[in-house]
């Protein structure tokens, strides 16, 4: 059984005076325990909507999210606040989620407070552990955010997500804001933790070459519908769905012959006023007539002369 099952979960925005904006559209996923998958796609493609649909923090329009076995599409926000003990959340900006009047301390071991666990010599033990655990020293706990680099803010937020030993850990775009360097770092960091701590990830970003390494699945977000899903050694060496390829072409790949980087025509296309058939079909440079016509499910396809079939929502192979 996955630890995370999402079914056809949809969160639409109502739009003063226009068409209501459909930001996830009908997405299904799941998650095993341990396991990392990568959520990609371009700024406003729907990720962080997703990734929040998931806690609640956003309340989905439709669809299901099971997590360890439970519905949390009917619970309470008081039953809601436990299941968020096991579903941690971490964002781009390591600054704005970090209270600046409260020490390092106070604000890593605020949610073993907020779930009442241990008195305050324990949580000052578990605290110390955690910036251990991240790579900060100890009297990091004494000090304020800002005497710290981005790179370490976003080390204290991760810290501050483990307190509580979770089994789901969000990260959303959480190395955005860093320089490339540090942004390694991180990555680094995370995956590092994923295997000691044995975690369930998913990992958003706009950025494939940040979430190639860590990830072992990948699902590829279109204008909030997920084109394809797949291992992720399958989506960065046979990637199906022309949009993923055009993704792909601009990151380099060690073993793969350089290909021309594939530029897509035109911006994404508007939420309120979706393209028909499939979504991606105005800026594909592989578009045919059906392709306007009728939206490609994302269903196991076969590509031609690759051995494993893998799913894609995409006209150009058979399902
Ligand atoms: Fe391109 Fe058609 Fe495939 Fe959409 S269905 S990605 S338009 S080829
Ligand atoms: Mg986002």
């Amino acid at each position: 059984m996955s630890l995370l099952q999402v079914n056809k979960l949809s969160k639409t925005y109502p739009n003063l005076g226009g068409p209501p904006v459909q930001a996830v559209s009908e997405v299904s996923l799941h998650v095993d325990e341990g396991e990392v998958l990568g959520v990609v796609g371009e700024s406003g493609c729907g990720k962080s909507t997703l990734g929040r649909s998931l806690l609640r923090l956003i309340e989905p329009s439709s669809g299901e999210v099971i997590f360890a076995g439970k519905s949390l599409t009917r619970l309470s926000q008081t039953e809601m606040k436990a299941v968020r003990r096991d579903m941690q959340v971490i964002f781009q900006d390591p600054f704005g989620s970090l209270n600046p009047r409260h020490t390092v301390g106070y604000i890593i071991g605020e949610p073993l407070i907020v779930h009442r666990r241990g008195n305050k010599a324990e949580r000052r033990r578990r605290v110390e552990e955690l910036l251990g655990i991240v790579g900060l020293p100890q009297d990091a706990a004494d000090r304020y955010p800002h005497e710290f680099s981005g790179g370490q803010r976003q080390r204290i937020a991760i810290a501050r997500a483990l307190a509580l030993d979770p089994k789901l850990l969000i990260a959303d775009e959480a190395v955005s804001a860093l320089d490339v360097s540090i942004q390694s770092q991180i990555i680094n960091l995370i995956a590092d933790l994923q295997k000691r701590l044995s975690l369930a990830i998913i990992f958003i970003s706009h950025d494939l070459s940040v979430i190639r390494h860590v990830s072992d699945r990948i699902a590829v977000m279109y204008l909030g519908r997920i084109v394809e899903v797949g291992p992720a050694e399958e989506i960065m060496q046979a990637p199906k769905h022309p949009y993923t390829q055009a993704l792909l072409s601009a990151v380099p790949r060690p073993g793969v012959a350089r290909t021309e980087r594939i530029k897509l025509a035109g911006e994404l296309p508007d939420p309120t006023d979706p393209p028909s058939g499939c979504a991606f079909h105005t800026r594909c440079p592989k578009v045919m007539d059906v392709c306007r016509l009728e939206r490609p499910d994302l269903v196991q396809r076969q590509i031609d002369g690759h051995p494993t079939p893998g799913e894609a929502a995409c006209h150009l192979y058979p399902a």
